[in-house]
């Protein structure tokens, strides 16, 4: 597998990936119906101070009584008082995440997993492009890009969900325009409020033009939106080593021991869930890999 997804930060302790370390929710913000984002600080300020995360990764959160999930961190990574994750409420463990309240505790293991290539993407131009819940794996990238605005070229933002309630971080989208990130929304469904686009993200490919020669393409959603994104990237010359993607499993271990999210040789949690395309291309050309 080509290497240029970065690895786990040095700062982080096997201690922490191996039983969940005591955080308290300091926030909590509703980001759409169904879905908010808890901030988190871990109770002991040395570990809280040791804690850092690249663009892409993600912890297990734990609650007491109903197991863990696999959330990505959803932060700026550069914001060292709290960490984000942006939880759609589905199941069993994200259900009982969504009945907590600021000053409760929630058991974290991590960060896993691979990144995103920030610095190999330095002096290019960036195609982001999510679907629904997988817009808050990709924002902190989008942070460390507006930290380090001129270290990157065009970056373009495709984004789509549902219906416009679905859509999440609108009150930053200004934010982001403002550093010339050109953000273009769409949704599978308009209401009466909607003036935007109505269809599915990779048809936002058609809008804006691409320089294969210098472009990267970052992706995540559910996974048929991903093959049409990886469709339309490869349709316009994009090599499989540029474009990378975030891929979603049932995890239980989260540091490759279990088994529970293993694709072909790679296990999601370990050698993912950011690959590059090229990694990845014998398994896409299989229905439902
Ligand atoms: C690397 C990684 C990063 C992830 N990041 C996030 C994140 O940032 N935010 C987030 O909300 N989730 C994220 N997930 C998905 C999350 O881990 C799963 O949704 C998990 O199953 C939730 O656990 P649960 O116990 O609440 O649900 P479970 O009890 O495991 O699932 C309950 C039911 O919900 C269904 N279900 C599971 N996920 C979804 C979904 N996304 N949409 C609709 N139905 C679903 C299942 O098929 C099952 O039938 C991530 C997963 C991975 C592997």
């Amino acid at each position: 597998m080509n290497q240029t997804a970065t690895r786990r930060p040095a700062a982080v302790k096997e201690e922490a990936l191996l039983s969940p370390i005591w955080a308290e929710i300091t926030a909590i913000q509703p980001e759409a119906e169904g879905i908010a984002t808890l901030w988190l600080r871990f109770v002991d300020p040395k570990v809280h101070e040791a804690f850092t995360f690249q663009p892409g990764q993600f912890n297990m959160l734990y609650v007491p009584g109903y197991g863990e999930a696999a959330i990505s961190i959803s932060s700026d990574p550069y914001h060292r008082d709290s960490f984000g994750h942006t939880i759609r409420f589905v199941g069993n463990v994200t259900r009982a995440l969504s009945r907590l309240k600021i000053g409760d505790r929630v058991g974290v293991r991590g960060p896993f997993g691979t990144s995103w290539p920030m610095n190999t993407m330095e002096g290019s131009d960036i195609i982001l492009a999510a679907g629904g819940i997988g817009l808050p794996p990709l924002r902190p990238a989008i942070h460390y890009i507006l930290r380090n605005r001129a270290k990157f070229g065009k970056v373009n933002l495709l984004y789509g969900a549902r219906t416009p309630g679905d859509l999440l971080f609108t009150s930053e989208f200004d934010e982001w325009r403002k550093a010339d990130i050109q953000i273009q929304v769409t949704v599978d469904r308009a209401d009466e409020t909607w003036q935007g686009q109505v269809g599915v993200v990779p048809m936002l490919f058609y809008r804006f033009r691409i320089d294969p020669t210098r472009s990267f393409a970052l992706t995540c959603g559910p996974e048929v939106m991903i093959r049409f994104v990886v469709f339309e990237a490869l349709a316009r010359r994009l090599p499989t080593d540029r474009i990378f993607v975030s891929l979603e499993r049932n995890m239980k271990c989260g540091q490759g021991s279990c088994g529970h999210c293993q694709l072909g040789p790679f296990f999601i949690c370990k050698d993912g869930p950011v690959f590059p395309y090229m990694a990845l291309e014998p398994y896409f050309s299989v229905e439902d890999f």
